[in-house]
């Protein structure tokens, strides 16, 4: 039975992750989610509901749009299936409960940023908005130990990243710090910073892989969004392990 419900639920994930494909590349172009339906960038042409079957459909049409033969960035089948992935990773390991609600909200969020962190270097106000409420609801019904820590994580959070922005002079952007507003919620004081410290970890690991295989002269500023949602699922799932493996060293 519960293999039963974790594959229902990794096809909800699917389904949810091909909407936050749409919601992460048009919220930012302040276009409406619903309306125009899904269509092909280049030709227009509208998707029928089979092109919608996610990552399926990508597989069927080889990558390609069926009108015109232009092709579909590999990117979204990649987000529905990483969001399929993670609703039914968070089942495993928290199984039915209140918890489970706020991690399905907080993989949501990070899925949704990463998308339009990758398509237009930018963490929508009225994503990070959304989720606000929903967060503090969430904390309220499943909280932390000490249920404060909530608090002082989230202004922890911010006040770094503030911090940061202020003496870098512009290195962060305003996205990034609300951003950490939010994760310090969800996750706490102790596993903000340890978050924190990951995200520059990935994000310096990814800035040398692009650097060394990027053409010389090129300057494209890297997004930071996609290595703080790596971060921060890792720590929500992994966070104690990882401190008490680190603390085991000294
Ligand atoms: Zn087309």
């Amino acid at each position: 039975m519960e293999m039963a419900y974790t594959i229902i639920i990794f096809l909800f994930g699917l389904v949810f992750g091909s909407f936050y494909n749409v919601v992460g590349l048009r919220v930012p172009r302040k276009e409406s989610i619903v309306h125009p339906p899904s269509h092909c960038t280049n030709c227009q042409r509208r998707l029928t509901v089979l092109d919608l079957v996610p990552v399926l459909s990508y597989l069927f049409l080889r990558g390609k749009c069926r009108g015109c033969g232009f092709k579909i960035s590999w990117v979204y089948p990649a987000i529905e299936l990483l969001t399929g992935l993670l609703f039914a990773f968070a089942y495993w390991e928290l199984g039915w409960s209140i918890e489970y609600i706020v991690a399905l909200l907080f993989i949501s969020l990070l899925v949704i940023i990463v998308v339009s962190d990758f398509a237009y270097m930018l963490i929508p106000n009225k994503i990070l908005l959304f989720f606000l409420p929903l967060f503090v609801i969430g904390r309220v019904l499943s909280p932390l130990t000490p249920w404060w820590d909530s608090l002082v994580g989230a202004l922890v959070g911010f006040g770094i990243l503030y911090s940061i922005a202020v003496l870098s002079k512009g290195g962060m952007g305003g996205g990034d710090i609300k951003l950490f507003f939010l994760i310090g919620l969800v996750l706490g004081t102790i596993h903000t910073l340890l978050t924190l410290f990951l995200a520059a970890v990935i994000g310096m690991i990814v800035g040398m892989i692009v650097l060394s295989k990027r053409k010389q002269g090129r300057k494209t500023p890297i997004p930071f969004g996609p290595s703080i949602a790596l971060a921060a699922i890792i720590v929500y799932f992994y966070g104690d392990p990882l401190i008490n493996w680190y603390l085991g060293f000294w």
